[in-house]
Parts: C-alpha cells; sequence; structure tokens
C-alpha cells in the first residue's frame, strides 16, 4: 500500500480529540474539497506492506524506553490508531491492516471522505464519516449505502464553510435521525488556510445557529490546529 506518512500525536477531532493517537495516513484521493488541508497526500508516499505499517505502528506506541525496562513488559503508550488520507478506502489492503490492529488490541478509527463503501471494513472499526457540504466542491458525493453499515460507535462529520453548508448539514442530520443512528453527529467549521487559499468559518456562527435550532450536535474544533501553527504536518 502507499502509505504518505505515520506518526504519533494528540487526536485533534471527532468525540476522542485530546486523546494520544498514531496516525496512518494513506496516499491518494479522488476527491478535491476546496478546503482540503492535506493535499500533499494526493501523490508520493512510501510503499509499504501491511506488517511494516503494523511494526511502525508498534513503534510509535511502545512506551518511552524508561518505562519499559525490566522483566514485565511495558503497557503501550497510546492504544489508538486512526487511518486517514488521502482516502484511505481507495488501497484494498485498508481491511487486512484494520483486522490486524485490532487483533493486535488496538482501538481504530478510519477518516474516509463517504464516498466509498465502507461495508467491508472489520465491524470493530470506528468509522467517522464525512458528509460532504455543498461548498466543499464535492457535493452529493456521499454514498447513502454508508448509512446502513453505522452503528453506535461510529460519527458523522460535516465540515462547514457558509451558512448553506449548515443548512444542508442541519436537514441530513434530521432527516436522517443521525442522533439516534450513530454515536455523535460532528459540525465542524473551516480553519482558515494559513496561505490564505479558503477563508475560514466563524466557529461562534456555526455554536450560536446550532443552539439556535437546537441541534442535537458537537461542534468540532481542529485541536491541532489550535495547538500547532495550522500548517504544520505530522501533527
Ligand atoms: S476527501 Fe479528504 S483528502 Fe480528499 S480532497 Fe477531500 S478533504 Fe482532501
Amino acid at each position: 500500500m502507499q502509505i504518505s506518512e505515520i506518526f504519533r500525536s494528540i487526536q485533534g477531532e471527532s468525540t476522542r480529540a485530546g486523546l494520544p493517537c498514531i496516525f496512518v495516513r494513506f496516499t491518494g484521493c479522488n476527491l478535491r474539497c476546496t478546503w482540503c488541508d492535506t493535499a500533499y497526500a494526493f501523490h508520493g508516499g512510501t510503499k509499504m506492506k501491511v506488517d511494516e505499517v503494523l511494526q511502525r505502528v508498534e513503534e510509535l506506541a511502545a512506551a518511552a524506553p524508561e518505562k519499559s525496562s525490566g522483566a514485565a513488559k511495558a503497557p503501550r503508550a497510546v492504544s489508538l490508531v486512526e487511518l486517514t488520507g488521502g482516502e484511505p478506502l481507495l488501497q484494498p489492503e485498508v481491511n487486512p491492516l484494520a483486522r490486524k490492529l485490532l487483533d493486535a488490541g488496538y482501538t481504530v478509527m478510519i477518516e474516509t471522505s463517504g464516498e466509498r463503501p465502507v461495508g467491508d471494513l472489520p465491524r470493530d472499526v470506528i468509522k467517522i464519516i464525512d458528509v460532504k457540504c455543498p461548498d466543499s466542491g464535492e457535493p452529493d458525493t456521499f454514498l447513502l449505502e454508508n448509512l446502513g453499515a453505522l452503528d453506535g460507535k461510529d460519527e458523522i462529520k460535516f465540515v462547514i464553510s457558509s451558512r448553506r453548508d449548515y443548512e444542508f448539514a442541519r436537514e441530513f442530520t434530521l432527516r436522517h435521525d443521525l442522533a439516534r443512528r450513530v454515536h455523535q453527529a460532528v459540525f465542524s467549521p473551516v480553519h482558515a488556510d494559513p496561505e490564505g487559499t479558503w477563508p475560514g468559518m466563524n466557529a461562534r456562527d456555526v455554536a450560536e445557529w446550532i443552539l439556535a435550532d437546537g441541534l442535537p450536535v458537537r461542534l468540532g474544533l481542529q485541536l491541532h490546529k489550535f495547538i500547532w501553527h495550522p500548517a504544520t504536518r505530522g501533527v
């Protein structure tokens, strides 16, 4: 499989935001969202076997050497892994990798655009699925049958860049009863591109719209972009 980067950081999104996490970023994506902040993962990367990725994850998950000395094997420092991209579901090896990570005892999440079927993934993988809003430039790409593959541990994310996007996300959330269907619907205001390619969405506006409408959703801010400079890679 083609991998852009594997790194350890703080999970910046979803209901697990703030937890230490290992990220496996797959190379390549078939969409081109106007506000994509990982376009560097569209091309390049390194060819790796499933077991090589697993080994790198194990290295990053290990406790610091001073904590792992002694007879007993130290517990892992990190047990959460996110498969992301690009679009990880474009590469068939994502399924055996997810299976091996689960079997090794990791909690496994996947971030996907929602355009590819998620039903072949092991059931225990926590699916974080984007539903692309109109101003993403990739509307109508969500595969509706994916809703049937989700359950109470999964999350649906809307990246919001305008009032029009918000209204789309609100209608989708209510029409498909996301509050009961998944663990959490997340409304995530677009963070401004540090190079000015796209503007940011005012998080306060989205917060106030959510409150005004009494929506059962979570406001999602990309934590890592507040901790590090928004252009920083590998965090
Ligand atoms: S689906 Fe994700 S990786 Fe692909 S273009 Fe959109 S934001 Fe970027």
